[in-house]
């Protein structure tokens, strides 16, 4: 049987109704609405439409939104001084540089300057750590995403076994830490994986997504993932976006996954619409962060 198919934009959809209805509330009792400030550096194309994207959404349930545009050719030091304006910005919610930035800017040290309470990619370091520590203040988007779809998907991940194919710091690490705690924002079910996490030196790599009853692909490798690699009724979460000359596909071979797994993200239309919405939660997370 066919797998069903995850729709990210519909789930998407449901979870900003939701988000709007927070935002109007926190409002609605004499706050500012929370502000999101993205910053995007140079005239990268997918950059530009992802930033786009971003706004768009933050329209869309009440948010305000800013984007700073600076010259390609910037300094790190040009960038430290405006996450430090907008640190100071008291009607600045949640920051964002989008990634990736110029070769010649140090990128670890201008996300290390976002103030870890506005920092809504939580890639903080003080975030992580308390990702780690399991007592998170903002979830990271993709991540957090994908658990809201696996459990919008009533998928649990308790006691199962997930495997996680990269191991970035902002899509492989944080999701495996994630799954491997004890609870989840999202109750215990959605945690308590047994999670193994593979990256370009694992051995046996086939076998061990094969083995797995939640696979995570994000790679970054068109249809990467092959039907061999899924163990049949899986669910399987695929983060990869690829331009290639047939369009945007994603890591897993989607056609030959569908026969097999149990569940499935499409790409387009899958995980990357949830990562906007966490984004959009965790500004209205920093914002009441800072009414208190
Ligand atoms: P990255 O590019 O930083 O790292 C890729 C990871 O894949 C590395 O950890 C590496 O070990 C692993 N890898 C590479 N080749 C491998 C191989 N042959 N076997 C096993 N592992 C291998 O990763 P990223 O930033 O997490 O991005 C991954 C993909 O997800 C990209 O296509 C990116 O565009 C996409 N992405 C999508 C979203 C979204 O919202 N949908 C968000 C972030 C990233």
């Amino acid at each position: 049987m066919a797998a069903s198919i995850i729709d990210g934009k519909q789930l998407s959809r449901d979870i900003q109704a939701e988000i709007k209805q927070q935002v109007a509330d926190f409002v609605a009792v004499g706050n500012a609405a929370p502000k999101l400030v993205a910053v995007l550096v140079g005239e990268d194309p997918a950059s530009q439409v992802y930033v786009k994207n971003k706004k768009l959404a933050a329209k869309r349930v009440g948010i305000d939104s800013d984007l700073m545009r600076i010259d390609g050719s910037s300094t790190t030091e040009d960038l430290l001084k405006l996450v430090n304006d907008l640190n100071n910005d008291s009607s600045v919610s949640g920051i964002l540089v989008q990634l990736p930035l110029p070769d010649q800017i140090d990128s670890l040290k201008v996300l290390d300057a976002i103030s870890p309470t506005k920092d809504v990619d939580a890639f903080h370091p003080e975030n992580v750590g308390l990702l780690s520590q399991g007592r998170p203040r903002f979830l990271p988007c993709t991540p957090f995403g994908i658990v809201h779809m696996l459990f919008r998907s009533k998928i649990t991940t308790s006691g199962k076994s997930v495997c996680v194919i990269g191991r970035s710091d902002i899509v492989g690490k944080p999701m495996a830490m994630m799954l491997a705690q004890k609870d989840s924002a999202l109750g215990p079910d959605m945690a308590n994986a047994t999670v193994t996490l593979c990256h370009s030196r694992t051995k046996n790599l086939a076998e061990v997504a094969a083995a797995a009853d939640v696979l995570v692909a994000a790679i970054g490798r068109p249809k990467f993932v092959t039907a061999d690699m899924i163990k049949p009724g899986a669910a399987v979460i695929d983060v990869g976006i690829n331009r290639t000359d047939d369009g945007l596909v994603g890591d897993v071979d989607f056609d030959a996954a569908l026969e097999i797994a149990g569940a499935i993200t499409p790409v387009p239309g899958g995980v990357g619409p949830l990562t906007v919405t966490i984004l959009l939660e965790n500004t209205l997370k920093a914002a009441k962060l800072m009414s208190v």
